[in-house]
């Protein structure tokens, strides 16, 4: 007896190119995202000013997944979602990118990145504005 279609959990390829194709919207690489998870560049997208053509006045942004949410419930049932676990798992899985490969191979003086830590992020304002409701 053999699996149908190897439909397996756990060790999935992040860039295959038939799965990019298939999606309908461009997302962001998940090197991307992990500029993103920079201190300084997340609290710069966590705190934009309200724009009135996004989501939610782009007030709701989950870091991991690049996207809006509308509100600070849509939000919160993001996180517990199971996209967003497995977008945390791909995020601490994924691999250096091949730049950053061939610079570790070919140069004495590279100091390897840290293993990123990598958690839902937190949402302080938001949760003392809900906690005072
Ligand atoms: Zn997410």
């Amino acid at each position: 007896m053999s699996p149908r279609n190897g439909r397996r959990t756990g060790a999935h390829r992040a860039h295959s190119l038939a799965r990019q194709l298939k999606t309908k919207r461009r997302r962001r690489d998940l090197d991307e995202i992990h500029g993103d998870l920079k201190p300084e560049n997340a609290a710069r997208l966590l705190r934009q000013e309200p724009d009135p053509d996004m989501p939610g006045c782009a007030q709701f942004y989950c870091l991991h997944c690049a996207r809006y949410f509308v509100d600070l419930t849509s939000m919160k049932e993001h996180f517990r979602s199971k996209v967003h676990k497995k977008r945390l798992k791909q995020l601490r899985e994924a691999p250096y990118t091949q730049e950053e490969a061939e610079r570790a191979a070919g140069m004495g003086s590279y100091i390897p990145p840290k293993k990123v830590e990598v958690q839902t992020q937190p949402f302080d304002e938001v949760v003392a504005m809900e906690a005072s409701s």
